[in-house]
């Protein structure tokens, strides 16, 4: 198959359809043409169109899009609405109490509420009218070595029409080669590509392993007569119940516009219980009466989930390596006290963008010359991605003492008591069954669903419009399977049923109750890498399917 392999040449290519890539790839051609320099600038993303895998719950702080595109509103920037204020609660388990202090960091008022999917679309409109040329549908497979073996050239996107048995089918069409001078890997949360460079190049040595949250997001239709009116905040952030206060998370709802509303529930991947199911407890948090109130008589319109890279400065790898360099959540850009990361995406991408200009202008394209490291530290992204620097840390505390970690952190501007905190890999934090003292099981027993606001996990993906070719490769790959249905099974009663929002692991026993079956549904996969991530065994590792597939957000 390699002999028929075709080759791309570009100057530059960005890896990924995110805001840091495409704020990346529209700086660099604003750039160029001021320096009246000649780039052939190429964008690859694997969903099926730019967009159709972006998904946050996205309040937009447009200090980056303000810079990069100053006249964005006439430009047709997709905005639902503006903050009008914020509102921060705490919940018990009938209850709502509004907190009176809402740290300064969480203050969004004048920000925008976006669909991100729209936004990044737009973005991408943007994009290739400044001349990049853009290919949604084309997944990265492969990072593709010079001769030395360390320098990137580019990527091998993934073969088409490849069957289930591995075997080339009549549609077989092979992944091509794209070579560029730089390649920007903008993948989003745990790349894929990004963790075999990690493996070749070590970039995040001597870093903190980079920790994570798994989000449910729904956008939700209101009846005509609805909670929301103009003298109320419509950016609430809820902590507390469902998850309780020794597993990080809380719950946002925005309101957008056509009497929408964006709702979601964020859980800290440090947690412990190993009966702890991710969409059970998103239901929950919706079921809780002061968010039921907000969303009586609503519709889901569509649902996905993702993970949020949540670390902070401490996590950030090597940012450039011989003819590559790494933005957005792939390298950790995300505020984490203020809940944000498409505004420090785009700021990463875009001083990516600024190293890249230097380079075109020296004519190499080494680690030290494609480092953008300098740049961030003279930059606002710098400033804000070190004030969260111990936060992820903090909220990660069992209990009440978290409390007092991010009030010394408030008031020290991010050092806390002990400076540097340490933190642990989210694949190392559940803790056997037999010491759970509760296990979560009992509370999802009561959990009933009506197909319209309370959607089971399978509508949920039939929402999220996720599709793939069901005859292909298993993207997912278990390198264990006797592992998952014994030492898993018997220690954790394999979580990743529970972790996995779209019901992509089964376990099957047969009625004797003695054999085991670990089932998989690839075709439901959100590409959210929570597997990957949680697994306490490192027995699953998520690759790219063949491109044009998963998720297929417009609105959430
Ligand atoms: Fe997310 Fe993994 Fe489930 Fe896919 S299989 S939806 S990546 S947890």
């Amino acid at each position: 198959m390699d002999n028929v392999r075709e080759q791309i040449e570009f100057d530059v290519l960005f890896v990924g359809g995110g805001p840091a890539s495409l704020a990346g790839a529209i700086h660099l051609m604003k750039l160029a043409k001021t320096r009246g320099i000649d780039l052939e600038v190429a964008l690859i993303e694997k969903g099926a169109n730019i967009g159709s895998h972006a998904l946050s719950g996205a309040v937009l702080n447009p200090i980056a899009l303000k810079e990069l595109i100053p006249d964005y509103m006439e430009a047709g920037c997709p905005i639902e609405t503006d903050v009008r204020g914020d509102e921060f609660y705490f919940l018990t388990s009938t209850r709502h109490y509004g907190v009176p202090f809402v740290p300064k960091y969480m203050h969004n008022k004048g920000f925008y509420i976006i669909s991100l999917s729209k936004f990044v679309s737009w973005l991408g409109s943007v994009a290739e009218g400044l001349g990049v040329n853009v290919f949604p549908g084309f997944a990265g497979k492969e990072v593709l070595y010079g001769q030395d073996d360390r320098t990137v050239i580019g990527v091998r996107t993934a073969d088409k029409g490849v069957g289930k048995d591995n075997v080339p089918k009549a549609n077989f069409e092979a992944g091509i080669d794209i070579l560029a001078k730089v390649t920007v890997f903008g993948e989003g949360p745990r790349g894929s590509l990004l963790q075999a460079i990690s493996k070749k190049l070590h970039i995040f040595d001597g870093k903190m392993p980079q920790v994570f949250e798994t989000g449910i997001k729904e956008v939700i239709q209101l009846p005509g007569t609805n909670y929301f009116s103009d003298s109320q905040g419509n950016d609430i952030h809820t902590f507390g119940y469902p998850l309780g206060l020794n597993t990080h998370g809380g719950g946002f709802i925005y309101e957008m516009k056509e009497n929408r509303v964006s709702l979601g529930l964020i859980v800290g991947l440090s947690y412990q219980d190993p009966m702890l199911d991710l969409y059970e407890e998103f239901i929950r948090f919706k079921r809780h009466p002061f968010v039921s109130k907000l969303i009586k008589g609503g519709r889901v319109i569509e649902q996905g989930a993702r993970t949020i890279v949540s670390g902070g400065y401490y996590t950030v790898p090597k940012l450039a390596v011989n003819g590559g360099l790494f933005v957005g959540s792939s390298a950790s850009m995300l505020n984490p006290p203020a809940l944000k990361g498409i505004h420090t995406s785009m700021k990463s991408g875009m001083l990516a963008a600024e190293a890249i200009i230097e380079a075109f202008s020296k004519g190499s394209f080494t680690q030290e010359t494609l480092s953008y490291d300098h740049k961030l530290e003279e930059s606002w992204l710098k400033r804000e991605l070190y004030m969260g620097r111990n936060f992820t840390q903090a909220i990660s505390k069992k209990g009440l003492v978290k409390f007092f970690h991010i009030g010394a952190q408030y008031l020290t501007g991010g050092r806390g008591i002990f400076g540097k905190m340490p933190i642990e890999e989210d694949s190392k934090t559940l803790i056997p069954l037999r010491d759970v003292h509760s296990p979560r099981t009992k509370m999802y027993e009561k959990q009933a669903y009506d197909g319209v606001l309370f959607v089971d996990k399978l509508t949920g993906v039939y929402l999220s419009k996720t599709q793939h070719r069901e005859d292909q490769p298993c993207h997912l790959i278990v390198h264990d399977l006797n592992l998952c249905v014994d030492t898993c099974f018997e220690t954790y009663q394999c979580p990743c049923t529970r972790f996995c929002p779209a019901n992509v692991y089964e376990l099957e026993i047969d009625d004797k109750g003695r054999g085991r079956r670990l089932k998989l549904n690839p075709a439901n996969c959100l590409h959210c890498k929570t597997c990957e991530i949680k697994d306490p065994y490192g027995n699953i590792t998520w690759t790219c399917p063949e491109g044009g597939d998963g998720p297929g957000y417009t609105v959430v």
